[in-house]
């Protein structure tokens, strides 16, 4: 179901009003934009714009006939395209719906709009097949893609599309915003949020939705535990099994990267305050190339986490750990 919003995010508001304010609106837009930063908002927004019969000021009005179906989740000329589980392939079959849904006369009478995320989801079958609706497209039909990796997409699928790159806030926004959206939170536990989310702001939210915060304080306080051997890698890598890999992950690749910089004393080291001390004893005391060899490693583990490859995940984090101790051990 399509996100119930009918604004975007304030930073986006300025790229908003220039396109909501045309006069003919492209066929196929493509939302491009880091994960977090609010892609998924503004397509929903501008597909509630689309459909809504009396929108106010370039904003659907949340009242009329199309808004309240739309609201209800019943609108049957909004179609939205999604993998069936996240991060599973959209296959050709939900294209080919896609393709009967734009062939349709419009139910209601108005446009029709299809919502497609994330587009780089879609396997070569259904990129082809989606690609037959973009080369014939049918009036007050409108199709709307949203991808944080364009470059997956076929070239012929981008440039039938008119793209509209999506930033992310500056620093200072995205922290007034995240403290306005968690007014229970400390504004050092909505900096850390932020720095887990690339600063991207809608991350750093769905981050708090799932206590990423107390996971971390677990994680933090276990591998000091584990660099003053009060704790086994393999208890931890055990403990540790209800968080997410990928927070892990992203947690190991930016200490990394931290202590990379810290070494090399680079002005933007600027590490987490959780970690502060911890990384700067590491950074001390470590080998440079044991640190390359180990980030090539785990960036490796990324990858093949990202690609779903079947990995042990207990037996990733033990020998990951073992590997993260070692660092500190002369050769
Ligand atoms: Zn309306």
């Amino acid at each position: 179901m399509l996100e119930p919003v009918r604004k975007p995010a304030p930073w986006h508001q300025p790229g908003w009003q220039r396109l909501t304010a045309q006069q003919d609106f492209a066929h196929a837009y493509l939302f491009t934009g880091q994960p977090g930063c609010g892609k998924r908002r503004f397509a929903s927004a501008f597909a509630a714009f689309l459909m809504c019969d009396t929108p106010d000021a370039g904003v659907a009005c949340d009242a009329c006939r199309s808004c309240q179906l739309r609201l209800a989740g019943s609108h049957p000329d909004l179609l939205m395209l999604e993998p069936e589980e996240e991060g599973k392939a959209i296959r050709v079959d939900a294209v080919r719906q896609l393709v009967d849904f734009i062939s349709q006369t419009s139910q209601q009478g108005g446009r029709k709009v299809v919502v497609l995320q994330p587009a780089e989801a879609m396997n070569v079958n259904a990129a082809n097949a989606l690609l037959k609706s973009l080369e014939e497209p049918s009036a007050e039909t409108y199709l709307l893609l949203v991808s944080d990796q364009p470059s997956r997409l076929l070239p012929t699928i981008r440039s039938r599309c008119r793209v509209q790159p999506l930033n992310l806030p500056g620093a200072d926004e995205a922290a007034a915003w995240l403290t306005e959206q968690l007014p229970d939170r400390s504004t050092d536990d909505c900096a850390l949020l932020l720095q887990m989310a690339g600063g991207a702001p809608l991350r750093a939210l769905s981050l708090a939705q799932v206590d990423a915060l107390a996971q971390r304080e677990k994680v933090v306080e276990g591998i000091k535990a584990l660099l003053k051997g009060q704790a086994a890698p393999s208890k931890l890598a055990e403990q540790w099994n209800p968080v997410p890999i990928e927070l892990l992950l992203d947690w190991f690749c930016a200490w990394t990267l931290d202590l990379l910089k810290l070494q090399q004393q680079a002005s933007d080291a600027a590490v987490s305050a959780d970690m502060d001390k911890v990384l700067g004893y590491m950074a001390k005391k470590l080998d440079v190339a044991k640190l390359l060899a180990w980030q090539d490693w785990l960036l490796e583990h990324r990858r093949l986490f990202a690609s779903k490859a079947n990995l042990n995940r207990v037996l990733f984090l033990e020998k990951a750990l073992v590997q993260w101790k070692n660092l500190l051990e002369r050769r």
